[in-house]
C-alpha cells in the first residue's frame, strides 16, 4: 500500500485531502502517517474528518483511523458513486475544503451528483464560497469540469451555519490548461461582507483599501448579510480577460478593520505587480485538476510551500514530474 507521509513539506491538512482525492480518482488505497504533524494541534480536525467520511461514502471505502486527533488513516476506496450527498462538517470548519477534496473523483465519475454543504462558508486560510465561484470554477470550466454553485446562507468561523449547493456533470472532453497571460483588466472590486457587525468596521476597512490601492468609490462595495454568529470579510477581486483573482482577509477579533484590509491591499500589491495570471492560492488548487486532467502550464507568484508540498504528494501517487522553473525576478512556471 502507498504510504504518505504527512509530515513532509508544509506539514498541513493539504496532505491529507489531497491523498484522499488522488486515493479516489486513481482507485490506490493510501496510509497517511504523522498527519497534520506541523501543525499546533496535529491530527484530523473536523474538517479534515468530514472530508475522510466524504471520501468513504462516496466511494464505499473501507478506512481505518476515522476520529478526531487521528494521525494515522488507512483509506482503500472503492468505485466512485455519483449521487447527491449531504456534506456537512458540524462545526465551522471550512466546506470549501471538503467540497475541493470530492470535486475531482465525483466529477470523474459517470453520472450527475449534488451536494448540499454546511459549515463555515468564509473561513481564513481557505478558499471562500466567492473564491470557489468566482476564481476557481471558471478555470475548471477551462479544462471541461463542469460545477455549478449556489450560495443560500453565509457561514462565518466560530458559529458556522452556512449553506451551499453544488451541481456536478461528468467531465468531458478535458482540455489542457495554459494560462500564462491575465489578458486584458475587464474589471475590479472591493467587497466587504459583514454580518452582525458594527457599520463602521467594514467603512474603514473600504477606506483603508481606497488608501492603498487607490480604487475609486465605485469599485468599494459593502454588504450586510445574515447568518448565524458575527463575520467580515474583505475581498478584493481582479477580473481579467484569462482569469479572475480573488484575494481575501477574515475579519478576526482583535484585530483592527485597517489592518485586516491592509492585509489584503499587500497581497493584492504583490500580485497585480508580479504581472503573472495565477495568484498563490490558485496555484496549489490547479494542481490536481491539471495531473488528473489534461496537464498544461501557467505563470505564477513565488512557489508557497503548499504548491511544492502538493507537488511532492503527486509525484508520490502518479510518478508525474511537475515542473516549476523561475522565469523572471517575479515570476515562476509550472508545468503539469
Ligand atoms: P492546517 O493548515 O490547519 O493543516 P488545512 O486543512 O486548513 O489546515 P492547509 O494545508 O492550510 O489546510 O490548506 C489550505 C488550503 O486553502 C490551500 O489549498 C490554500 O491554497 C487554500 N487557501 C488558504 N488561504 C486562502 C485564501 N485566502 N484564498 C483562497 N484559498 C486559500
Amino acid at each position: 500500500m502507498l504510504i504518505i507521509d504527512g509530515s513532509q513539506g508544509e506539514g498541513g491538512g493539504q496532505i491529507f485531502r489531497s491523498s484522499l482525492t488522488l486515493s479516489l480518482c486513481l482507485q490506490q488505497p493510501v496510509r497517511i502517517k504523522n498527519i497534520r504533524a506541523g501543525r499546533r494541534k496535529p491530527g484530523l480536525l473536523r474538517q479534515h474528518l468530514a472530508c475522510l467520511r466524504v471520501g468513504r461514502d462516496i466511494s464505499d471505502a473501507q478506512i481505518t483511523g476515522d476520529a478526531l486527533g487521528s494521525t494515522d488513516v488507512v483509506f482503500e476506496p472503492g468505485r466512485v458513486k455519483p449521487g447527491k450527498y449531504p456534506l456537512a462538517i458540524g462545526s465551522a470548519g471550512s466546506t470549501s475544503l471538503v467540497f475541493q477534496t470530492v470535486l475531482l473523483p465525483l466529477l470523474l465519475a459517470d453520472g450527475e451528483s449534488e451536494l448540499c454543504l454546511e459549515g463555515g462558508t468564509h473561513n481564513g486560510s481557505a478558499p471562500s464560497f466567492d473564491f470557489i465561484q468566482l476564481a476557481f470554477l471558471p478555470l475548471m470550466a477551462r479544462m471541461g469540469y463542469r460545477a455549478q454553485v449556489a450560495l443560500e446562507r453565509f457561514g462565518f468561523y466560530p458559529a458556522g451555519g452556512g449553506r451551499w449547493r453544488a451541481q456536478l456533470q461528468p467531465a468531458r472532453q478535458l482540455q489542457p490548461l495554459h494560462l500564462t497571460s491575465r489578458g486584458d483588466l475587464l474589471k475590479r472590486e472591493a467587497v466587504v461582507t459583514s454580518a452582525r457587525i458594527a457599520a463602521h468596521v467594514a467603512e474603514r476597512e473600504l477606506q483603508q483599501i481606497h488608501k492603498k490601492c487607490h480604487w475609486p468609490a465605485e469599485e468599494l462595495h459593502q454588504r450586510q448579510v445574515e447568518s448565524a454568529g458575527p463575520g467580515n470579510i474583505v475581498s478584493l477581486r481582479v477580473f481579467s480577460q484569462q482569469v479572475t483573482e480573488v484575494i481575501e482577509e477574515v475579519g478576526e477579533k482583535g484585530l483592527s478593520a485597517e489592518r485586516v484590509a491592509g492585509r489584503a491591499a499587500t497581497e493584492l500589491k504583490r500580485y497585480l505587480q508580479s504581472g503573472v495570471p495565477v495568484g498563490e492560492h490558485l496555484a496549489d488548487q490547479l494542481l490536481l485538476p491539471m495531473v488528473l486532467g489534461k496537464g498544461g502550464s501557467f505563470t505564477t507568484l513565488q512557489p508557497s510551500a503548499h504548491l511544492l508540498t502538493n507537488i511532492a504528494v503527486i509525484r508520490q501517487f502518479t510518478g508525474a514530474d511537475v515542473k516549476v522553473e523561475r522565469e523572471s525576478e517575479l515570476a515562476w512556471r509550472v508545468t503539469v
